[in-house]
């Protein structure tokens, strides 16, 4: 059972609410926020207890439901969230496009990328810091050094940053460098991790898994949430089909059909949905004509040279290319970019 608390409830209409919801024997009270409303959560709860509830006064509305998520859904919350990155805003009228390497490589690569970044006029820089690869021999990263790079070049060119977390103890230390937490595809149903992350405060994006279930991956989004973090951003990125000319297979139909169920900002990752550079544009511009809120793209000044993901990667005539279109197809869909 879901209660609805009124905007600007008082500390003792709150306490009053909770008081009786113990009394009431739930078996877990849990307060969280969705948008700017407070909300109870009441494990249980029988149709007495609803009546009991909708007469207390700083109570709105109150909701049985058993779903795998309600936070994430647009029963109490209509209206789509904008979270808010930096500069950007993810969930507003503007695309949002994030670019970076795949990988932080070292200050003059990541120097090289961001100022290109920045010139296309994005407003987020990408860049993995601990990376989770196939192989324990590939590149894993520069971890706290990658981090302290894409801080001091980020602040340089005025971008913000977003990085992958791959461990709940890793997520006090990525949030003191990243104002967004990226949590990949690998790790999207790492519950754990996901609370972690929620508990810094930071927006999270999350990337939807090779093989997540939408359903699966809003479960996993409200986890974010009841733990009373609403800033969550979601990433279609590929799902894992049978063909190998591409590296996924880039569920574009999945963009419109979030925004039906969901409130959060979703936005599309045509990098690793292919795995091939020439595929990356055209791929972008089918998700901003779905109605993405973003792009988070791969970009390099050397592909072929890179640690990682060299293949996918954009160099950065490439990447403004990639803006100029989209700024084009997001006016033919009433957005700008
Ligand atoms: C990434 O964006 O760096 C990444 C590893 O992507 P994914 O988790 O989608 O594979
Ligand atoms: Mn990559």
């Amino acid at each position: 059972m879901f209660v609805l608390l009124k905007e600007g409830i008082s500390e003792a209409q709150l306490k009053e609410v909770v008081d009786s919801a113990e009394a009431a024997g739930a078996a877990e009270v849990c307060v969280t926020k969705t948008g700017t409303r407070p909300m109870l959560r009441v494990r249980g709860g029988s149709s007495q207890q609803q009546t009991r509830f909708e007469r207390l006064p700083g109570v709105e509305r109150v909701l049985q439901t058993d779903g795998p998520w309600v936070l994430a859904g647009r029963t109490f919350q209509p209206e789509n969230s904008i979270v808010h990155v930096g500069r950007a805003a993810f969930g507003s009228q503007r695309v949002e496009i994030v670019g970076g390497p795949c990988a932080v490589e070292s200050l003059d690569q990541l120097r090289e990328v961001a100022e290109s970044v920045a010139r296309s006029g994005a407003r987020v820089l990408r860049g993995g810091a601990f990376k989770p690869r196939t192989s324990p021999y590939a590149f894993q990263g520069l971890g706290e050094r990658g981090l302290e790079l894409l801080r001091t070049v980020a602040d340089e060119f005025g971008l913000a940053v977003v990085t992958e977390v791959m461990a709940p103890e890793q997520a006090e230390l990525v949030a003191r460098y990243a104002d967004m937490l990226q949590i990949g595809s690998r790790s999207v149903q790492n519950f754990p991790l996901l609370e972690a992350a929620a508990r810094t405060g930071k927006p999270v994006m999350l990337k939807r898994g090779m093989m997540s279930e939408i359903d699966e991956l809003l479960a996993s989004a409200e986890y974010i949430l009841l733990r009373g973090n609403a800033q969550v951003v979601l990433c279609e990125r590929g799902l894992r089909g049978f063909d190998r000319q591409t590296r996924n297979v880039l569920d574009v139909v999945a963009v419109p059909l979030l925004k039906l169920l969901t409130h959060l900002p979703v936005i599309v990752d045509p990098s690793h949905a292919t795995g091939r550079s020439e595929l990356v544009i055209p791929a972008a511009l089918a998700a901003v004509a779905a109605g993405a809120d973003g792009l988070l793209v791969e970009v390099h000044e050397h592909p072929e040279a890179a640690l990682s993901d060299g293949r996918q990667a954009l160099n950065a005539a490439e990447f403004a290319d990639l803006i100029a279109k989209a700024a084009a197809v997001a006016t033919a869909v009433s957005r700008s970019a």
